[in-house]
This record gives structure tokens, sequence and C-alpha cells, in this order.
């Protein structure tokens, strides 16, 4: 219907068009229901969820069929779906994926996509993770570490990077499955690590994200890869950080409140994960992200105050006409846009309703024109943004952590004493993580992104009855978009959360509180109970490197 109102444009555009539409309508009949119906919608709908992956065990679609050599990752969706439900399968289930994936590992080390096939990183990321998701000794004895060893090794590339497998395509998946491997099985040697941040760097494209290889677009998936495989190999502090933050953030929709993998395109549910997951990694290098920002203002900084000082020199009242001119227009728009109920920091617009910078950060150009058009029609639709505003602005927290191993450390100490014989979180045991947030240097942090708007496009448009998640209202579920935009809703619950596998305040967490999922490792996307379960196990039977 709102696609005559505008008669040229692309292709996404119009797609673009309807999407907010239907969002639109979803939100402003969200709107519009009693406070019980609002409490309602809100729910995940988790027995659903946990009744359509069990469902994949007992056989796939035809559709599936084009995932014959992505088998790994069929398992390493469901499996950490359902982790992150907290409803596991089963000995029984366990068992048999434990064998199959056994039968996957190429003779020449790493996993293949399906057993006789040869191996390949993504399908060696999909297999370890899904081990590690299953945890204990049968599952992590299984996975042969030299031999995965020797697949990395033999993968690595001159440049930095890793081919995906013999003679394949490099890029940034390449180097972040590969790391989080060798992080995971505690087999992280020199060779590996070596010049993989060079190869990243040269991928963070003008945008600021980072692209698949270099001079590619920037892209969320591949933002999330490079970041974090900077991060698990302690190199973050090498990239352009605000730049990224600066991408990143206006990838987020306001209408939609979910994210878009690349500027311009349609946002998708799996983003949540993708984009939303490189949030709370930044939430955790928040001092090196203040320390770039602070050193990419400092020189504009020193160059301003130059400039008064010199000015104030030659002429006071070229100092006092320009002060005039400045301070009190943005004053006065401050003032306005405040009165008007815009958020003071709300993205600027001109006279005529439409952005005047930035386009994809917000309602897109030919959403304004149609709202112009069609005012009176579209007065009682709210976007996700309006819905879901930001709730923790400006509160007092603290950087969670300066480094990943720091946090690891944090993860092993608390889960082993943070919990009481029922499993329990006791707030008085959490000492040793207070202690060293305490240690910390107190500041005020804005949320990066609203993490409520997020939520509010999951569960209100991704959620489908019958079970399962997806990409947007009007496509079918699947266990990819099942996986990952589970997994970003867990991330975005735990954003508010300042201390490391802590509950987060009930204010976090969009809908009723048994929404909650259990939360997962920023880097490597598993529980994060599983994960410290995994780091235990392999310290405890150290690596010797077979040459
Ligand atoms: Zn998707």
């Amino acid at each position: 219907m709102a696609a005559s109102s505008v008669s040229s444009g692309s292709e996404t555009e119009r797609q673009q068009q309807e999407l907010e539409d239907t969002v639109l309508l979803l939100f402003s009949a969200f709107a519009s229901a009693s406070s019980q119906n609002t409490s309602l919608l809100l729910e995940l709908w988790r027995e659903e969820h946990v009744q359509y992956l069990k469902r994949a065990f007992r056989g796939l679609g035809t559709s599936y069929s084009v995932l014959d050599s992505s088998r790994p990752w069929l398992c390493y969706w469901i499996m950490h779906s359902l982790a992150m439900l907290n409803q596991p399968l089963g000995p029984g289930m366990d068992r048999r994926t434990i064998d199959f994936l056994s039968r996957c590992q190429d003779p020449n080390g790493g996993y293949g996509g399906g057993p006789g096939q040869i191996a390949h990183l993504a399908t060696t990321y999909a297999a370890v993770n899904t081990l590690v998701t299953i945890g204990g000794e049968k599952a992590l004895a299984s996975i042969d570490r030299n031999e995965v060893l020797r697949f990395l090794i033999r993968m690595k590339q001159p440049n930095g990077g890793f081919s995906m497998h013999d003679g394949g395509e490099v890029d940034v998946r390449g180097c972040y499955t590969a790391i989080s491997v060798a992080h995971m099985l505690d087999i992280m040697v020199p060779e590996i690590v070596d010049k993989v941040a060079d190869y990243i760097l040269s991928c963070q494209t003008y945008e600021g994200g980072i692209g698949g290889e270099p001079n590619a677009e920037a892209h969320g998936g591949y933002t999330f890869c490079g970041l974090s495989a900077l991060a698990l190999i302690n190199k973050v502090n090498t990239i352009k950080l605000p730049n990224l933050l600066n991408w990143i953030v206006f990838c987020q929709g306001k209408v939609e409140g979910g994210f878009r993998g690349r500027t311009n395109k349609l946002v998708d549910g799996c983003y949540s994960f993708w984009q939303g997951g490189v949030f709370s990694i930044l939430q955790h290098i928040m001092p090196e992200l203040n320390r770039q920002q602070l050193a990419s203002i400092t020189p504009l900084y020193e160059a301003w105050n130059q400039d008064v000082a010199s000015s104030s020199a030659s002429s006071s009242k070229v100092t006092l006409e320009g002060s005039s001119e400045v301070s009190p227009t943005s004053r006065e728009s401050v003032e306005e846009r405040t009165a008007a109920g815009i958020p003071a920091d709300a993205e600027p617009r001109a006279t005529d309703g439409t952005t005047t910078d930035h386009q994809p950060t917000g309602t897109s150009p030919m959403y304004t024109h149609r709202e112009d058009n069609r005012r009176g029609s579209i007065s009682e639709l709210v976007t996700a943004e309006q819905l879901f505003p930001v709730v923790d602005r400006n509160i007092k927290r603290a950087p969670i952590s300066v480094t990943f191993e720091e946090l690891e450390d944090q993860v092993s100490e608390t889960s082993k004493e943070a919990k009481d014989g029922a499993g329990n979180t006791n707030q008085a045991q959490l000492s040793t993580v207070d202690q060293i947030l305490n240690e910390n240097e107190q500041m005020l942090y804005g949320p990066l992104y609203n993490a409520h708007a997020l939520q509010g496009y999951i569960l209100l448009c991704c959620q489908v009855l019958d079970g399962g998640l997806r990409d947007k209202p009007g496509k079918s579920p699947d266990y990819y978009h099942t996986c990952y935009c589970l997994s970003g809703l867990s991330q975005a619950q735990s954003s508010a959360s300042h201390r490391v596998n802590a509950p987060p305040p009930p204010k976090a967490v969009l809908g009723p509180y048994t929404n909650l999922l259990e939360p997962v490792h920023p880097l490597c996307n598993v529980v994060l109970s599983k994960y410290t379960d995994a780091i235990r196990y392999f310290r405890h039977h150290p690596f010797r490197r077979v040459p």
C-alpha cells in the first residue's frame, strides 16, 4: 500500500518501506494493548522454541539439504540454542552428537562438514563449540587437539590471515574461527597469532566497520569476527575503535530496533548477535575505547584552544561575535528539541523534516516523506525507539574489565565461588569481582546502544508462534536465525550488568524476568558456564605438541 507513495527508488528502498510499515503496525498494536496483554506479548515462547529445536532431531525438511556440508553448524545452532534456554538434550542425544562429530574429523586435522568431507575452519569452529556446549570428559576428550593445531597452522597465510580450507578463500572469518578454536582448546601458539592483527586492520574500512577482506564493504558479521579475534589475542588497541563505534551505532534501526548488517540494508534478526554482540565486546574494553576517543579529540581540542588564544590576542570583537553566533543557536536548538519531546542528542533534522545527515541511521528518507504525506493516518504508529526508550542513560557504572584475560580469571573465580550447593548465585560471595571492579576507575557511561529496542525487535518481530525465530516478519524461522536471535537476546539482557556472570537487574530484561536466557561468552558465543568448564578442563589436561 505504501509502496505507491514512492514511485522511484531501488528495490532495497521498497523493501525497507514495506518492512517499516509491517514493524510499525506490530509495535502500534503492542502499544495499544492492555498492560496484561503487553506482558504476554513480550514473553519469550520458551516451550515452543524448545519443541521447534528438538524437532530437528527427528529429521529436517528438504530445504536443509543445501546444508549437507554444514552439518556441524546445525549441531551448534541447535545445541547452543537449547543451552541458552537451559534445556539440555540428555545423555543419549549428547552421545550421538559426539559420535557424529568424531566421524567428521578429517584424518589430516580439523572437522569437515560431514563424515568424509574435507576439513574447513568454519565447521571446525562449529564442531568445537558444539562439543564445549555438550561438555564433559567424553565430549572434550574426543577432540584431537594436536591434529586441530596442525590444521590451523596449515591454513595460516603469509599475510596473517587464514584460508578457510586447503586452497580456499582467505577472509576475516578465518581469523576468528581459528583464533577462537585455538583459545578454547588452549593451543594458541605464536605461529597462529603472528600478523593476525595486521590482517584484520587491513580490513577496517573508511566507514569504521570491518569487511571480509581488504577493500571489501564493512559488514556486521566480519566486524564481530575481527573485533573478537583481536580481543582474544589482546590486540584491541591496534584497531580504530572510535571509527568502529561510529559506524555500528548507526546500524541500529530506529523504527525496527534491530540491526542491519551493512549500511542501507534491511535489519535482520541474526545481526542481533553479530552487531549487538560487538557492543558487548566494546563494553568490556571501555578504557581502551575511551583512551582512543580522548587521543582522537585531543589534537582538535588543542588546535581549537590555540585558535581561541590567537583570536583573543588579535581581536576580542571577533571572539565575541563568533561566540554569539554559535552558542545561542545551539542552545536554542537543544531547548526547542527538548520541548518538542525529542532527546537533545537525537539526530539533527532539517526544517522540512528530513534528516540532515546519515540517512541510514534511522527513519529512512522515504519513510519521512511518507510520514509527511500520510500524517493523519499514521499518527498513532510508534517506532521501536519511541516504544522502548533507553532506560539507564548516564548511570554510573564501571568498565567490566580491562582485558579479556582478566575476564577469564574472573569467570573462573566467580563460577567456582559464586554458586552455592543448589546452583544459586550467592551475592555475598561475589567479592572478588567487586574488588576488581572497585579498583577500576568509576566513570559515567551511558549505554552504547538501545538494548531494550533490540529485545523488542527480537520478541515482537522475530518470534514465530509455532516456535523458532526468524530474520524479519514475513520470513520463516530457521535454526541459524533461532541461534543468533537468542544469542543477541542473551547479550542484550546482560548488557546492563557490570558483574561477570551475575544476573542482570530486572529492568535490563524486557518482558517478564523469566525471559532471561543463560549468559554467553561475548567472544566465543558458548554459554558462559560451559566455556568455564571447558577452559578448566583443557588447563588440567595440558597440551603436548607432537611435531
Ligand atoms: Zn540473517
